[in-house]
């Protein structure tokens, strides 16, 4: 695994390039949460954006249809580390499904619509980048997923 800077912004808003017809067509509002400043990690761009891509697509997948839908997205530094954070208002993962998420192919979509692959794909991820991804918060308010990746000092 070759680690670079990513700029962490930069690649959320790739990612997030990927989704505006689908927020514009559900009416989903989007928040961002980033620092005014460039925040860069250790990671292997395309690699990330697919993690940030899948969070994405659960986040709004657990907010469709339901009223004033909201999609929070951030970052900021923690030490040495950086934090990054895909939050949604859905209804929350039962407590039972919490422990399989990240197993290949559990999914509690219908058949057809979730491989089941995502998260799982996307732990894998974030483990070979040295990285952790956790559900920080899950409940009748929403979920939050975070990544946790070593940061860097560069300015590029
Ligand atoms: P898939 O999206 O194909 O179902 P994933 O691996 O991405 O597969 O997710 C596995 C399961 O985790 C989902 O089917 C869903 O039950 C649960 N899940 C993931 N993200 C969320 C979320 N943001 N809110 C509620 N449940 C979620
Ligand atoms: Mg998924």
């Amino acid at each position: 695994v070759v680690l670079a800077p990513v700029e962490v912004g930069e690649v959320f808003e790739t990612a997030l390039s990927l989704f505006e017809p689908r927020l514009e067509a559900e009416g989903v509002t989007l928040k961002r949460e980033l620092p005014s400043s460039r925040l860069y990690v250790h990671a292997e761009e395309i690699r990330l954006e697919q993690v940030l891509v899948n969070l994405v697509a659960n986040a709004l997948d657990a907010v469709a249809g339901r009223p004033g839908a909201t999609l929070t997205i951030g970052a900021q530094r923690r030490g040495r580390s950086v934090e990054l954070w895909v939050e949604d208002s859905g209804p929350g993962i039962d407590r039972p499904h919490l422990e399989r998420i990240f197993d290949p192919f559990f999914t509690t979509k219908p058949v057809g619509s979730g491989l089941g692959l995502g998260l799982s794909l996307s732990y894998n991820i974030i483990k070979d980048l040295g990285g952790t991804l956790a559900v920080a918060e899950t409940g009748p308010k929403g979920t939050r997923f975070l990544i946790t990746l070593e940061g860097t000092t560069t300015h590029v």
